[in-house]
């Protein structure tokens, strides 16, 4: 029952209740005083029962399918901003049970001197940033403790976090700019990662920046797959392509990559398989795929993103090279970086694969991915 039905209802009633002769006017004062009352509670409940309906739902007006969005509504925008988690929020863990807390005391009003210097390595080592890069710092430490210049514990602070800086500024800076139109993202990485939630959280993102955006079902080994992205693509209000199940992935991508560049579509977010357990044929089947969509149409996929799970530390790095191997992986998405104390991977990935991280996944609502920002992180890394 809508707010309409209801006032005519109410003005129905008083208006027949006017009519009886039989009331005074105190009367009539006093009910019509009574169903105002009424109808102002039946529509705050009414009201408070839509709020409650739309959490957790769709987070934005839905433009139609297939349309470009109209401008981005601000008010609602902002909300979205606002509810999204942090980096500091994201980090919460690393900061708190993580490689930092742990460095963070050992430093305190402390001179380094070699004994300081072993506790340091045990932590470093233990953290989730990689032995080579772990290496890296131990030795930049080592030399500046004999230059005399890591003298207290600020300074070796200041130290971490400007090579920590230097390592991801090196990473971002390969990232080069996609212009083309449709942009065709190939989006990789092994089951369970998380890839199925951030291609809908990126969706949603794009679609709210205003772009036509069309997503490619191309894990067609698993009906459950395609079910859970045409979910995703329901709530960020895009399109999806889906081919027949079992149809061969790269076929499906072919068609999709068509689809976006015939019909004018800004962005395709082409969903792939992450079987590791037949790694070979994943391998051939993401060459094929890229073969493919390149056949569709030229030049793309402009960019092939890798999903990793920050939950998994060091054996997100293992899990890369078998994609690295595979395709020419332009960027990385870090998911799940709140459950984890293990940020700390962030300095190591960069390190080891210079690839630049473009997003961060920082919870698990439409809302909670964010583009990687290297200042913000470094701040609510170390606390600066
Ligand atoms: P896929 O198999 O790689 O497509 O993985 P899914 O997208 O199905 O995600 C696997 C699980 O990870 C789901 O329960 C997601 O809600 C969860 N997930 C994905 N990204 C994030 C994130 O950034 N933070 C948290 N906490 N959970 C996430």
């Amino acid at each position: 029952m809508n707010n309409d039905v209801i006032t005519m209802y109410c003005t129905n009633f008083i208006l027949a209740t006017s009519n009886d002769a039989a009331l005074d006017w105190p009367t009539l004062v006093a009910v019509a005083i009574g169903v105002i009352l009424l109808i102002t509670a039946a529509r705050w409940a009414i009201r408070k029962a839509r709020e409650e309906q739309g959490q957790g739902q769709t987070a934005a007006p839905v433009p139609k399918r297939g349309e470009k969005s109209a401008q981005p509504d601000k008010k609602q925008e902002k909300k979205f901003v606002e509810s999204a988690q942090t980096f500091e929020e994201g980090l919460k863990k690393t900061r708190s049970d993580g490689f930092i807390s742990r460095l963070s005391g050992l430093f305190k009003g402390k001179q380094l001197d070699a004994a300081l210097l072993e506790e340091v390595e045990t932590v470093l080592y233990t953290a989730d940033i990689g032995v080579r890069t772990t290496e890296k710092l131990l030795q930049g430490l080592r030399d500046g403790l004999n230059r005399k210049e890591l003298t207290d514990g600020t300074k070796v602070w200041d130290y971490m976090e400007r090579e920590a800086r230097a390592m991801l500024v090196a990473a971002q800076s390969t990232e080069k700019e996609v212009v083309s139109r449709p942009r065709i993202v190939m989006v990789v990485g092994v089951n369970g990662t998380g890839k199925t939630t951030s291609i809908g959280k990126l969706a949603d993102r794009y679609r709210r920046s205003g772009e036509k955006v069309l997503l490619g079902a191309g894990d067609t080994f698993r009906a459950a797959a395609v079910d859970q992205l045409e979910a995703w693509a329901k709530r960020a209000g895009v399109d999806i392509y889906k081919g027949a199940e079992k149809q061969d992935p790269a076929s499906v991508l072919f068609d999709a990559a068509k689809k976006a560049a015939d019909e004018g579509y800004d962005v395709l977010l082409a969903d792939t398989a992450g079987r590791l357990q037949t790694s070979t044929n994943l391998v051939e089947e993401l060459r094929k795929i890229h073969r493919v969509i390149g056949q569709a149409v030229p030049s793309a996929p402009h960019e092939v993103w890798l999903v990793l799970d920050a939950t998994m530390g060091q054996n997100a790095i293992q899990q890369a090279r078998i994609f690295l191997d595979a395709v020419n992986v332009t960027g990385l998405i870090l998911t799940k970086l709140d459950g984890t104390a293990k940020g700390g991977v962030v300095i190591g990935i960069c390190d080891e694969m210079k690839i630049p991280i473009r997003f961060v996944g920082t919870g698990e609502k439409i809302e909670d991915i964010r583009p990687f920002d290297t200042e913000a992180f470094i701040r609510a890394l170390f606390g600066t």
